[in-house]
């Protein structure tokens, strides 16, 4: 604990009966916690000022940086509460260690991961009535963020950078069961050239891929697959999902990193999936080794993951003149996977792999 928090606490928290009513039915990213963290950091005082205030809007600059030069960086994670009312993050130090990486690749300086850690935690703590009641798939997503808050429109490395967390109740991905996704291949847009951001975590990434999300769901599709910017054959990943087939021999498969972004689920199902018996490849993996794959039915399942789903099911690949697989049910494979991670995540299943982390 390096960083000195003084808290304000919010004049004007919700009711017990609002939160109450928020968390029956939370959605995603729409309702928010009474306070947040922030954190400003500058090449003469460093990280100072860290403080947790009542959560609302920020007054910037019209010339603020970040809003036209996008040097930014976030994470995404959350908190769950276990069934005997105490709170855990899921290997909180990774999104540290990853914020630390995106920074570099950003030109933003280092918060340490301690800090990182501490800062979240110290939100969770005072919002901790806005974490969802166990037995459910609910949790508290958590959103750090670092962004270029200096005036200036020269373009060079900001001097005056602000890290901040918002906290957000968040229902079950699922609404109404799980159901796999139809994914559609772009081969028009790419992600992440060699040298470029792929692998940080970073709002430009996204930016750049909605116009390719538009064209999925004008497809009628779900999400966009990208492939490598080089050569236009191997899988790289969703807009904001890592990927796994499955073959049924037991052998999975996951794209290598570089130009993708490195998933805490995707390492996490690494090392789960090798602990129950399978070999798990990371490399690259082409985009006709899955038609071909799931045409010859040697892959039997197919899946995607990130924190906010942790694990989702793909039935069918299409693209412009074809499509591939039709599988309208979660492979068993996936599923268990998928079990697996939330069963630890909620306490439900014994943490072998020390990844929890207990903030209450
Ligand atoms: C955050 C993110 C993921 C998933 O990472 P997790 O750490 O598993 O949540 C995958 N792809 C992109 C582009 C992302 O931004």
């Amino acid at each position: 604990m390096t960083l000195d928090i003084s808290i304000t606490p919010s004049a004007n928290p919700k009711t017990e009966a609002q939160v109450a009513e928020i968390l029956e039915n939370p959605g995603f990213g729409t309702h928010f916690t009474d306070h947040m963290f922030t954190v400003e950091w500058t090449p003469e005082k460093g990280w100072h000022d860290a403080r947790i205030t009542a959560y609302g809007p920020l007054t910037l600059d019209p010339a603020t940086a970040v809003l036209h030069y996008a040097q930014e960086s976030f994470e995404g994670m959350k908190a769950y509460r276990h069934e005997d009312g105490s709170v855990w993050t899921f290997r909180p130090f990774e999104n540290a260690e990853r914020m630390k990486r995106s920074s570099h690749r950003l030109a933003l300086p280092v918060l340490e991961p301690e800090d990182f850690v501490q800062a979240v935690e110290a939100l969770v703590e005072i919002d901790q009535r806005w974490v969802p009641e166990a037995g459910s798939e609910k949790s508290l997503y958590l959103r750090p963020f670092m962004f270029a808050s200096e005036a200036f429109l020269g373009v060079r490395p900001a001097k005056h950078v602000t890290f901040m967390v918002i906290a957000s109740p968040a229902g079950s991905y699922f609404t109404g069961g799980i159901k796999p996704l139809t994914l559609w291949l772009t081969t028009e847009y790419t992600r992440a050239g060699r040298g470029g951001m792929g692998a940080a975590k970073t709002g430009g990434n996204y930016a750049s891929s909605l116009v390719a999300q538009q064209e999925a769901i004008a497809q009628g599709c779900d999400q966009v697959v990208f492939l490598d910017a080089q050569e236009g054959r191997y899988v790289e990943e969703l807009g904001g999902m890592n990927m796994y087939f499955v073959y049924g021999d037991g052998r999975i498969v996951t794209p290598e990193t570089g130009t993708i972004l490195e998933g805490i689920t995707r390492s996490a199902i690494i090392e789960l999936a090798g602990k129950m018996g399978h070999q798990v490849e990371e490399r690259k993996f082409s985009i006709d080794e899955w038609r071909d794959g799931v045409a010859s039915g040697e892959i039997t399942e197919v899946f995607a993951c990130g924190t906010a789903a942790v694990v989702t099911p793909v039935g069918t690949l299409k693209w412009d003149g074809g499509e591939v697989g039709s599988a309208t049910e979660t492979g068993p494979l996936t599923t268990e996977i998928r079990q697996s991670l939330v069963d630890i995540q909620y306490g439900r299943r014994p943490d072998e792999f020390g990844w929890m982390h207990k903030v209450i």
